[in-house]
């Protein structure tokens, strides 16, 4: 009678399951909408994603690790000119680039970052590298491009992220400086990547990874490698990959205020990502979004914006790929 009782009171208070493991993916958030998109943009940006978290995903089918699984999906992100990280990097105001990554495991919450590197190919193979292999968390500026020759990773001029497109965001944002004083195309900035995972292990983990803003200035580094602010991963809570606008993620600290909300006030993790995302950071002027998954499958996609390049996959079935604010999940 006893063990009846005692396996009816585990059936019960067990945690439902959203799913086993599975993966959430950003790139950028911002002003994308139907209307600033051409159909072939829209396709390549679609397809992309799909490739990306797809990759992601089979590392966790295979038994993979979650930080693995990050990893992997943020390299593919970082090697398409599409997005603000890596290849696509955009231009400092001296017409160079300097990128910021972070990883974060939530089994043991280690982690890695780099800010301002300029000759690593992968920012965050770099970041990875600070975390598994140096006692530090966060490598900057040519001490990081440093780190990461010694720690034997591809190197590249910094030339090779140069790209068309981004020169031309900065002649324009430089124009609109000169006659301004300030950035009016508010897209300046957007563009991130980032990845949050749950392995079949129930291990945790998220990556972010960017070439920042247009046009900064003064070794400028935004909410990407800040651990806390961009990426955050705890086991007890949830994973998270922040992008907008970097300086409002940093004082709001969102990307552990989302997973705090779940520890502390046992909020669901769709209420915390709403709460951040919606109450607080908007309010107070800061654009943009997150991509998480908690420790039990659920995952939440939240933005502020106009659109989030986003894209899912879980192991109960559901993925997806989105864009725009409407609901134009493929
Ligand atoms: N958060 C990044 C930064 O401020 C930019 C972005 O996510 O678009 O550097």
């Amino acid at each position: 009678m006893k063990k009846v009782l005692l396996l009816a009171f585990l059936t019960l208070s067990a945690p439902a399951w959203a799913a086993k493991f599975g993966l959430v993916l950003h790139g950028g958030a911002g002003t994308i909408s139907k209307a600033n998109l051409s159909k072939e943009q829209e396709a390549a940006f679609r397809e992309k994603l799909a490739e990306a978290r797809d990759a992601g995903y089979h590392v966790l089918e295979t038994g993979g690790s979650a930080i693995d699984a990050v990893t992997k999906a943020i390299l593919i992100l970082e090697d398409s000119p599409l997005f603000n990280a890596g290849k696509g990097a955009v231009y400092t105001f001296d017409a160079e680039h300097e990128l910021d990554a972070s990883i974060m495991s939530g089994k043991d919450r280690n982690a890695g970052a780099v800010a301002g590197v300029k000759s690593v190919k992968n920012p965050i193979l770099a970041a990875r590298a600070v975390m598994d292999r140096s006692p530090h968390v966060m490598l900057s500026g040519a001490g990081a491009d440093a780190f990461a020759k010694d720690a034997g990773l591809e190197t590249v001029d910094n030339n090779y992220f140069n790209t068309d497109f981004r020169r031309k965001q900065l002649d324009k944002a430089k124009a609109s400086l000169e006659t301004s004083g300030t950035l009016t195309d508010p897209d300046y900035k957007f563009g991130t990547v980032g990845v949050a995972a749950l392995d079949k292990k129930g291990n945790l983990a998220a990556g972010t990874s960017t070439g920042g803003m247009t046009a900064k200035r003064w070794g400028r580094v935004g909410d990407s490698p800040v651990i806390g602010a961009g990426t955050w991963a705890d086991n007890k809570s949830c994973a998270v990959s922040a992008t907008g606008h970097g300086e409002y993620f940093i004082r709001y600290h969102v990307a552990a205020d989302v997973c705090s909300r779940i520890l502390y006030r046992k909020q669901d993790l769709s209420v915390a990502a709403k709460t951040v995302i919606q109450d607080v950071l908007l309010p107070a002027g800061g654009t943009g979004g997150i991509v998480a998954i908690d420790h039990m499958g659920n995952i939440a996609l939240e933005f502020n914006t106009e659109g989030m390049y986003r894209a899912w996959r879980l192991s109960n079935g559901k993925q997806g790929v989105a864009i725009f604010k409407d609901k134009d999940e493929q």
